[in-house]
């Protein structure tokens, strides 16, 4: 008789969106209506629900969390001859929209711990051309806000905060996008709120919105049965009807999606143990209960050598059906940023990170079965001996 093997378990992502029943039939009015974009009823309601979720700050919706974050870097006047500083570890995106407008990237080394740019690094950064600070809340996790805010007093400089990760995150009780400067963050499908693809910005003040407004649509203002003038050089960067149905629907379920995330992050401490680091030379991330939303739960692999990331994913996926993903390698070691002078060696901390970060399963749709499983796979293939990838 030969030995029937165990059924395959289904694969594991790293993220999955979870679009409700509720959501679709939106979606379906949406399309029924005849009005599928720019200025569309949609987007009207999604922009006054976010912005009463923050606040009452005013905010307004694009078609990207990149070009939020463009957007936000315009209104701000930051263009040619300006340094904005930010952190090597982040999607490219981030250091991209600042050679965008036309400015200069500068980064500062993260802090090992959180894995968010180093406050001290920053501040040392800054020069006389340093107009902003585009700080990264990695995983959703913010940065010392207090200490951000003072930095950012003291040498006057705008702050775009990248929350493209941190919708739900909070600091001090406050939501992240209630406070600071400007807000920008993505509704990518990765991201614990998405609309498919799109991105908000929480501005200051309504003469900054009119002006983000026009920036999202050709440089366009609108007045009477037919005025129209374009005063500044604008993109097409608006939000459809469509994605902001999607939104809209994915509002209904964000209080329980952060709730459920916190308590698989929980699990996934409580499975690895407080012995995990010890044994297996791994690191895990700051236990951040109060103020992250959890939008990535990600370890540091003990590093064996060129290929151990590659080698620890395809063993995770081959063997036990668990999929992983890396959020991000070091932007300052690509060939455009090397091309701009950077190198290695500059940012030792970022470079570690970059080589060594590993993103395991976590999203709304996930069973605490689910993360002991995973948990029990990450430390299967930890204890096995090296292999080349
Ligand atoms: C997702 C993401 C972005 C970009 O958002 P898009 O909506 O994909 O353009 C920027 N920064 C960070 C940190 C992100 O996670």
């Amino acid at each position: 008789m030969t030995a029937t093997l165990p059924p395959a378990l289904p694969f594991l992502p790293f993220s999955r969106p979870t679009i409700d029943e509720d959501t679709i039939a939106m979606v379906g009015e949406v399309l029924r209506s005849g009005w599928l974009t720019n200025g569309g009823p949609k987007v009207a309601a999604f922009e006054a629900q976010l912005s009463s979720y923050f606040g009452g700050r005013p905010v307004r919706c694009f078609n990207s969390g990149t070009c939020t974050m463009e957007i936000a870097l315009r209104v701000a006047g930051i263009g040619a001859g300006d340094e904005v500083i930010t952190t090597p570890i982040s999607w490219v995106a981030t250091a991209n929209v600042i050679l965008e407008v036309g400015a200069t990237p500068v980064f500062a080394d993260i802090d090992p711990v959180t894995r968010n740019i180093d406050l001290d690094k920053l501040e040392a950064a800054i020069t006389p051309r340093t107009r902003a600070i585009i700080p990264v809340f990695l995983a959703g996790l913010p940065v010392d806000m207090d200490r951000l805010y003072e930095i950012a007093a003291r040498h006057q400089l705008r702050v775009v905060e990248d929350a493209a990760q941190a919708f739900g995150s909070s600091w001090r009780g406050q939501r992240i996008g209630a406070i600071g400067d400007m807000v920008s963050f993505s509704f990518q499908v990765n991201k614990n709120l998405t609309t498919g693809e799109g991105g908000c910005l929480v501005l200051n003040n309504l003469e900054e919105a009119a002006l983000a407004e026009k920036y999202r649509l050709q440089g366009v203002t609108r007045s009477g049965v037919d005025d129209i003038d374009v005063d500044v050089l604008g993109g097409k960067y608006n939000m459809t009807d469509i994605a902001a149905a999607i939104g809209l629907g994915q509002m209904n379920t964000i209080a329980a999606v952060t709730a459920h995330r916190a308590l698989l992050a929980r699990h996934y401490f409580d499975c690895f143990g407080a012995d995990f680091e010890a044994n297996s030379g791994a690191q895990l991330p700051q236990a951040a209960f109060e103020t992250s939303n959890w939008h990535l739960f990600q370890i540091l692999l003990p590093d064996q050598g060129p290929g151990t990331r590659a080698s620890f994913m395809r063993r995770l996926k081959e063997q036990f059906n668990v999929g992983t993903g890396f959020h991000y390698a070091a932007i300052h070691l690509f060939t455009l940023y090397r091309q701009r002078g950077f190198h290695e060696g500059m940012f030792p901390e970022a470079e570690r990170v970059g080589r060594l970060t590993v993103t395991l399963p976590l999203f709304y749709e996930m069973t605490l079965a689910d993360v002991e499983r995973a948990v029990a796979a990450v430390k299967a293939v930890l204890a096995q001996p090296a292999v080349a990838a």
